[in-house]
């Protein structure tokens, strides 16, 4: 992992106001990385934190999961912050499965909740290059 890390920030429904307020707090440790967003997150993000060098992808529910599945897949995604609602049923629960399935996999830096998110924006990894000491999975560890 290099110095500049790929960062994707999801938020389901009922946590996006939680997302958006994190990265508000942490807009400047995040403005040295690059940052990709399912739609309606990033749209969010952006309008409160528009200096933000961040791509939004498509709508979750629309195919953004898969789209940032994808980015994983390909070895394009450093960390992947996802504020899960786990009192919520979703229509498309498969992909959000598929995207913590890869996350996994591909030896993603995972953050499903505020306090993880936390633990990693403030690890001293954050702002340097990374060698993760054994095989995280498929991917192509220490990269
Ligand atoms: P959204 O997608 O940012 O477009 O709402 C998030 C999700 O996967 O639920």
């Amino acid at each position: 992992m290099d110095t500049l890390k790929r960062i994707a920030l999801v938020a389901h429904d009922r946590r996006k106001d939680d997302l958006i307020d994190w990265v508000r707090a942490n807009a400047r440790a995040l403005a040295a990385h690059r940052l990709w967003s399912t739609g309606t997150t990033g749209r969010r993000i952006l309008e409160q934190c528009p200096g933000l060098a961040l791509t939004p992808v498509k709508s979750g529910p629309l195919g953004g999961d898969q789209q940032i599945g994808a980015k994983i897949a390909e070895g394009e995604i450093d960390m992947l912050i996802f504020f899960v609602d786990p009192l919520s049923p979703h229509p498309h629960e498969a992909d959000v499965q598929a995207l913590t399935r890869l996350s996994a996999l591909y030896n993603v830096a995972l953050a499903l909740n505020r306090t993880t998110a936390d633990f990693l924006v403030s690890s001293p990894f954050f702002a340097a290059r990374y060698a993760a000491p054994t095989g995280g999975g498929d991917g192509e560890p220490g990269e």
